[in-house]
């Protein structure tokens, strides 16, 4: 039977701020905060002030990992230029095959979407991510804290800082987009990790699965624009139009 609070509880949102091209060129002065995007949050990414560091939240908390590797506990205060935010939804667990990678994961959450027996599938086609378990030929990076004028993003990620481990226990966590290069998403599976013992993480290069759960919640999707002379909020439905 049809049960309407368990159809809105299943339709979560995730909540991106600004846009990647904005990111991609060089706007990294705060549009948000940790304390206002981290709220009754599912999990969430994204990028520091100046970036400063990669962000990974996850349980109700958020760190950041900065250019030495160590992370840190992201201060409430903490300016954030693009963020990505899952909040709600419904969790579908999948076991991982062992030797799964990045690309196998992409697939497998895939699978996991177009599975769903949700009413409309077609609006189902961003996702947030979350594995847990131990892997092997992880990397890891984050990338130096910028001074203005800021250079733009492929220039400091020319410079960006690589954090590599044979063995890896800890979370990725992140969004599945669409894999159109519309420069509103970053497309494809993108994860940020923190290790079981918070001694490692960062934005998440490569990794191949020893064991894992993979976790995957269907979502649709805002995207707001801080920006003046933009839309004060964009509703995008990826899937719905295409992008
Ligand atoms: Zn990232």
């Amino acid at each position: 039977m049809f049960d309407p609070a368990l159809a809105a509880a299943a339709h979560g949102h995730i909540t991106q701020v600004d846009t990647f091209t904005d990111l991609y060129r060089a706007h990294y002065e705060a549009h948000t905060t940790v304390a206002e995007t981290f709220r009754d949050f599912t999990l969430g990414l994204g990028v520091a002030e100046a970036c400063d560091g990669e962000i990974v939240a996850f349980d109700g908390k958020a760190w950041r990992v900065p250019a030495d590797g160590y992370p840190v506990s992201a201060e409430p205060s903490l300016g954030l230029p693009f963020a990505v935010v899952a909040q709600g939804g419904m969790p579908i667990d999948t076991p991982v095959p062992p030797g799964s990678t990045m690309d196998d994961i992409t697939t497998l959450v895939a699978d996991v979407v177009t599975a769903g027996d949700l009413a409309q599938p077609t609006e189902h086609l961003v996702a947030a991510v979350r594995i847990d378990g131990v892997f092997t030929d992880v990397v890891l990076r984050s990338e130096h804290r910028q001074e203005p004028p800021y250079p733009p993003l492929p220039d400091v990620l020319s410079r960006e800082v690589r954090f590599e481990f044979p063995a890896w226990e800890g979370t990725l966590v992140g969004f599945r987009f669409p894999d159109a290069q519309d420069g509103v998403v970053i497309p494809g599976l993108h994860l940020h990790g923190l290790s079981s013992d918070r001694n490692s993480g960062g934005h998440c290069h490569t990794f191949t699965v020893a064991h894992a759960i993979l976790t995957v919640w269907l979502d649709d999707v805002v995207v707001t624009l801080p920006h003046e002379g933009l839309a004060e909020q964009v509703r995008a439905r990826l899937g719905d139009n295409g992008v």
